[in-house]
């Protein structure tokens, strides 16, 4: 959950952290307490949030009133997660974080002033106060993930898609910027099934979803539609620019060599390109392109046409 400034949302962690007296970074320092007071409080107040980055940033403002730091840094790469708090600073103290065996990341607090045994060794104890929280947070994280992915493909699934391209739909119009998709589809996909089985299939669509996914900057844009149907988001990217890319992905899939007993699977595909008119919704974008694609498989497969 991004934090949003949409009125018609609410943040609930923002609700329940004012309700416990925190509104915000902008508010005054807190007044300090002691290590005990502390720790009792962290515990609670990391607990009102899910997201990781909300609650290192609860913890790096709590610790302070206790420990003064210049910053805090926080990286656990097999989420792709990395936080950057406050500024840069000369001292350091890194602890690698893990909870009953399980890695949670690397974290670091940085001070132009060198830390005293004492200070590390409140650390120490607030430390062990963020775990719990931030093995949910990331657990939640790693839950949202495989929600909005296609397991077979490694791309977005239909939802992630949806809400992707609402989302990218009102980014274009409030930046006055082009948005355009192409709609996918593999050609006679069931004869693959059917000749060589469903594994084989599977591997056919693996190879194609790599292959759109390898051809595009930015991977994140490539969901699975349906059985073997993808969409591609491109963002930024006007009518022309667009069919150049759909040319480059058909190209990219007539490439595949995928060996089945000793012989390349024929594959290609077919592509509907649609790109956005003012006002127009997501249903309305989606359907133009499904009927260019429609019109690619009428004309003979293996092939990009515009939508009107
Ligand atoms: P066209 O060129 O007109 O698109 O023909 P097609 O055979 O590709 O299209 P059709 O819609 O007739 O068949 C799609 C097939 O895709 C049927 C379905 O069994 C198969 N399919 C859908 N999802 C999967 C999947 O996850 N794995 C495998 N192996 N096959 C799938
Ligand atoms: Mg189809
Ligand atoms: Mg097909």
């Amino acid at each position: 959950m991004a934090p949003h400034n949409q009125s018609n949302t609410i943040d609930f962690d923002a609700a329940k952290l004012q309700r416990l007296g925190y509104a915000g970074r902008s508010q005054k320092p807190l007044k300090p307490v002691s290590l005990p007071q502390l720790r009792q409080q962290l515990s609670l107040q990391l607990q009102t949030s899910l997201e990781a980055e909300r609650i290192l940033e609860l913890f790096f403002r709590e610790v302070q009133r206790l420990v003064p730091l210049d910053a805090l840094s926080y990286q656990l790469a097999s989420c792709d997660l990395r936080l950057d708090l406050g500024s840069r600073a000369s001292h350091s103290a890194g602890y690698r974080l893990s909870h009953e065996g399980e890695y949670l990341g690397e974290l670091t607090f940085r001070r132009n002033q060198r830390f005293s045994e004492d200070e590390l060794g409140q650390l120490e104890s607030l430390l062990a106060s963020l775990l719990f929280p931030l093995r949910n947070a990331l657990l939640y994280r790693a839950a949202l993930q495989t929600a909005l992915r296609d397991p077979l493909t490694d791309t977005g699934n239909r939802i992630a898609m949806q809400q992707t391209l609402k989302r990218e739909i009102d980014l274009a119009r409030r930046n006055l910027q082009p948005l355009s998709i192409l709609m996918v589809d593999i050609d006679h996909f069931k004869q693959i099934n059917d000749q060589h089985g469903h594994s084989t299939g599977d591997e056919a669509l693996t190879a194609v979803a790599s292959a759109l996914k390898d051809s595009l900057r930015n991977v994140d844009m490539v969901f699975r539609y349906g059985g073997e149907e993808f969409v591609v988001l491109l963002s930024n990217t006007c009518r022309e620019a667009a069919s150049m890319v759909g040319e480059r992905l058909r190209l990219a899939v007539l490439g595949i060599q995928h060996l089945v007993d000793n012989r390349a699977l024929e594959l290609s595909i077919s592509l509907g390109c649609a790109s956005l008119l003012p006002g127009e919704d997501m249903d309305s974008l989606l359907r133009r392109a499904d009927s260019a694609l429609y019109v690619s498989k009428r004309g003979g497969r293996n092939r990009l046409s515009m939508a009107g």
